[in-house]
């Protein structure tokens, strides 16, 4: 993976299974030049990942993935270049403790429907399954297969944990636009989250991206492990349109994702070190 980059990966400060140093660590084995962790709604994994960075040898780029939504869809919003001293943004990490009030009320639901259906479960479990502040459904799947409630993580989501299913619970979350100005407001760069997963119409994702340049969208993630080069065509040519630039990233969560290798995606993916080089030359 010499010149690749990954500019999408989960650590255990979310919902994947590698620390931040681990992670940190695979990377600098998997020989790749430069990697971001874009944790789910959270920064708390950045500091201990840079310091490995350091240590390893390889760069590494401060990021963050934030929850919003489109109308009904949920639309994932990955941060870049976050700054160091997120304490002199006070106003942004306001925001991150409301993504993760909005989530731990949405958990709590969720563990109340899972009662209600005879399921025992409780907060606290999922709290040391997590180990991190947050907690997301890859972890109340987890559980639910080491109960023997389901026979594989996949079948809890089919079941329980995907939308509108047994035990799902909306969150409350905000607008992609807002966690797009969100962004900009600290300077960083934002990037259109695999939108193939958004599951809207063309015409919907064309206004929506629109919609977010003008709010000072930075690029789209072509380039991840869930898109087919077809999709990967089509959002290149989505970029060029709204003159915006490219990113990518495996979307590695470690165990959650068995499938997904960092860097590789599911096996194709690579990520040349000019779509890094290419952000880095508009921040
Ligand atoms: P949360 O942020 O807690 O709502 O959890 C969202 C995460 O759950 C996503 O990042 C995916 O990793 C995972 N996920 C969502 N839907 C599914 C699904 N249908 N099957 C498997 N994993 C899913
Ligand atoms: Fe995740
Ligand atoms: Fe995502
Ligand atoms: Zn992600």
């Amino acid at each position: 993976m010499k010149n690749c980059v990954d500019l999408h990966t989960h650590s255990t400060a979310s919902d994947g299974s590698l620390t931040p140093r681990e992670l940190v660590k695979l990377a600098c084995n998997s020989k790749l030049s430069a990697i971001a962790l874009t944790d789910h709604d959270t920064v708390d994994g950045l500091d201990e990942a840079e310091q490995a960075a350091k240590e390893f040898g390889i760069e590494f780029i401060r990021g963050c993935e934030l929850s919003s939504k489109y109308n009904s869809y949920c639309v994932h919003i990955v941060g870049l270049f976050l700054p160091e001293n997120l304490e002199n943004y006070p106003h942004f990490m306001t925001a991150l403790a409301e993504f993760q009030k909005n989530r731990d009320n949405r958990n709590c639901g969720m563990v109340e429907k899972l009662n209600a259906l005879g399921i025992k479960i409780s907060l606290e479990e999922l709290q040391s399954k997590a180990g991190g502040d947050i907690i997301g459904r890859p972890h109340f799947a987890q559980l639910l297969c080491e109960k023997k409630i389901v026979h594989s993580e996949a079948e809890a989501f089919d079941k329980y944990l995907a939308k509108d299913k047994l035990a799902y619970v909306p969150r409350k979350s905000v607008t992609a636009h807002k966690a797009v100005s969100l962004l900009k407001s600290i300077d960083a760069l934002s990037v259109l989250a695999h939108p193939k997963l958004i599951k809207c119409s063309h015409k919907e994702l064309d206004t929506l991206v629109s919609e977010l340049k003008e709010l000072g969208l930075s690029a789209i993630e072509v380039y991840h492990s869930s898109h087919s080069q077809k999709d990967e065509r089509e959002l290149v040519g989505l970029a060029k349109k709204y003159d915006l630039q490219i990113s990518g990233g495996s979307d590695f969560h470690g165990n959650p994702k068995p499938k997904i290798q960092l860097g590789k995606g599911k096996g194709g993916l690579r990520i040349p070190y000019f779509v890094l080089e290419k952000l880095k030359s508009i921040l």
